[in-house]
């Protein structure tokens, strides 16, 4: 982040803690409205929690009515669950927002994590196929086909939420700003002095705040997937929350994080778990070939490789890692 910022709020978001920075001038009581917006918006879209988080939840709804009938939904959330079957439909095999009964039987980030049977993901994965899935454009209405079927936007929630708060910023005439999701980053504008602002790029294998170096953005934004974020300890062995959606078990990669660049947050927040498809090798080969997107991809073994368009804003600063 970068240094002369204003630190406006943070609070809890979707599982994360999220903190909204601006440059001195302007408008500073844009933080409430940016708040209630996208705890708004969170309610309308968990699947996680209790009973009473989901109760107001309109994916949830959706998940709840699967196998039995379509539900209709406010225009935003419509619009987003298109976008995301949609996503899933032309990304299969890396991003599938239909991925939500084996995301649910493996639990991970959440109290009741564990490692389900192989019989068990089988019958899941059954139920995850986009092709599954109805939407109506008139009705704003979408009918999951199959008992059990589950939407889970978890992959991109956070980026369209900061791309709905970023344009908050910009709407109040902010001359900059940095919205952090929790390592879902919006640079608004330019930081003090009309400098880049810098980004910092999370060591996947220290603690929250440590970086092993940044990247001088302005006008984008910038996320990060890592398999350091969610885990679960079982038998031995580590389980991220980045599923396979074509094994139901956690990607095998040799990728410790994926950080992407592009214009929208939430196709960088998207990209960030497609390009987790194939490792280092298949990841930077499809980001190559998708104009608009850029990614730094780290290695479990501590390479950094970034792609052509993002390697001239890339700064590594521990030396634990080399730049491939
Ligand atoms: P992210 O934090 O953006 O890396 O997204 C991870 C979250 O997305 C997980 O916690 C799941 O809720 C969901 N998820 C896991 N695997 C996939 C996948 N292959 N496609 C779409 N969503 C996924
Ligand atoms: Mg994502």
């Amino acid at each position: 982040m970068g240094v002369h910022e204003r630190t406006l709020t943070t609070f809890p978001l979707m599982g994360t803690s999220a903190t909204l920075c601006t440059l001195g001038e302007g408008d500073t009581d844009i933080a409430p409205a940016v708040v209630r917006r996208l705890r708004n918006l969170e309610a309308r879209l968990t699947v996680n929690g209790p009973v009473e988080a989901r109760s107001r939840s309109q994916v949830e709804a959706v998940n709840l009515a699967s196998g039995v009938s379509a539900v209709a939904v406010d225009a935003e959330v419509y619009s987003l669950l298109r976008t995301s079957v949609r996503a899933s439909r032309e990304h299969r095999g890396s991003f599938n927002a239909l991925i939500g009964p084996v995301v649910k039987a493996w639990g991970i980030g959440f109290a009741d994590a564990r490692v389900p049977s192989a019989a068990e993901i089988e019958g899941q994965l059954a139920l995850t196929d986009p092709d599954e899935v109805e939407l109506e454009d008139e009705s704003r209405t979408v009918a999951l086909h199959r008992v059990g079927m589950r939407l889970d936007l978890g992959a991109i929630a956070k980026g369209y939420a900061a791309d709905v708060a970023a344009a908050m910023l910009r709407q109040a005439g902010l001359p900059g700003g940095l919205i952090d999701l929790g390592g879902n980053v919006v640079a608004v504008g330019t930081a003090e002095g009309g400098r880049p602002w810098r980004v910092g790029i999370q060591s996947p294998f220290a603690g929250r705040g440590a970086i092993i170096g940044h990247l001088s953005v302005q006008d984008t934004s910038v996320v990060t997937s890592g398999i350091y974020e969610r885990v679960l300890e079982a038998g031995g062995r580590r389980f991220h929350h980045m599923i396979d959606p074509l094994t139901g078990y956690p990607f095998e990669t040799d990728l410790a994080s994926v950080t992407v660049v592009a214009a929208s947050s939430l196709d960088a927040d998207l990209w960030a778990t497609v390009a987790q498809r194939g490792g280092l090798a298949g990841g930077f080969a499809a980001v190559s070939a998708e104009p608009g997107i850029e990614a730094v991809f780290v290695t479990l073994d501590r390479r950094v490789v970034a792609t052509a368009g993002c390697r001239g804003q890339l700064t590594l600063t521990d030396r634990a890692f080399s730049l491939g």
